[in-house]
């Protein structure tokens, strides 16, 4: 898996970003995650190397700005470049999730049209408030590739509106660290119930470090977290899907 961190850092915005691995990890270093900077990665997509080769070889998917939000404002001057990289790239796929829908429509390239068919752009909401305030802008938004992302889930949710067949897929998981929040599987197997009733897959990616489930909390090793929700097998593929 390849990750094009191109910035790093962003500022907390609602209750998903209360632990935020980003500020954890940060933490041990001593660096301040509320100064977002470019990083020395900036330009990994289109570097090449003593052959004239891009070193990203055509057909691999990026996991673009997970150290930090790709619609960040604080990024508002570098946004363009990156947007000229990710259109030069057009043979490379790229992935990345976003708590600022919001800022979506500000921040798309003149050419955007209905969406670069290379870019996956996912909408994460950890409860109903977010939901009801990002699903409702990501339902309009001209984007090719849609996925919603419900980590760390927070409480049950109810995405009947917003479950269609534009989204490819609905992720679930819940929080890690030492300070995580409970994760109710009932929230989850709920999720799972709509994903299904509206023909959607959907993906339990992890457990969380604490996980209830029978009205009992099991902690749960990070090591252990995606190994116990593949086990509970309750992911969903649509029928016709080959994969
Ligand atoms: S939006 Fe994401 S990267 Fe930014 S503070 Fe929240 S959880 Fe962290």
């Amino acid at each position: 898996m390849a990750e094009w961190n191109l910035w790093h850092g962003c500022h907390k915005l609602s209750a998903g970003c209360q632990n935020c691995y980003v500020y954890r990890m940060d933490s041990y270093y001593d660096r301040d995650s509320s100064q977002v900077r470019k990083t020395k990665n900036f330009d990994l997509p289109i570097r090449k190397d003593r052959h004239g080769n891009y070193k990203i070889k055509a057909g691999e998917v990026l996991y673009t700005c997970f150290t930090s939000d790709f619609f960040v404002e604080d990024a508002d001057e570098w946004r363009k470049e990156a947007w000229d990289m990710i259109r030069e790239r057009s043979d490379v796929f790229f992935f990345m999730i976003t708590k600022r829908i919001d800022r979506f429509m500000d921040c798309i390239p003149e050419d955007w049209g209905e969406g670069y068919e290379n870019v996956q752009i996912c909408c994460t909401v950890e409860n109903q408030d977010r939901a009801d305030h990002r699903l409702p802008i990501y339902k309009k938004a001209p984007i090719r590739h849609k996925q919603i992302v419900c980590e760390p889930l927070l409480g049950k949710i109810d995405l009947s509106e917003y479950l269609d067949d534009s989204i490819e897929l609905l992720l679930a998981g819940g929080e890690s660290g030492t300070k995580a929040r409970t994760c109710d599987y009932e929230w989850i197997l709920d999720l799972r119930r709509q994903a299904m009733e509206k023909d959607v897959p959907f993906f339990f990616k992890q457990t969380g470090s604490f996980l209830k489930k029978d009205g009992k909390i099991y902690r749960i090793a990070r090591k252990e977290q995606h190994r116990q929700a593949k086990k509970a097998g309750i992911n969903y593929k649509r029928e016709h899907l080959l994969f």
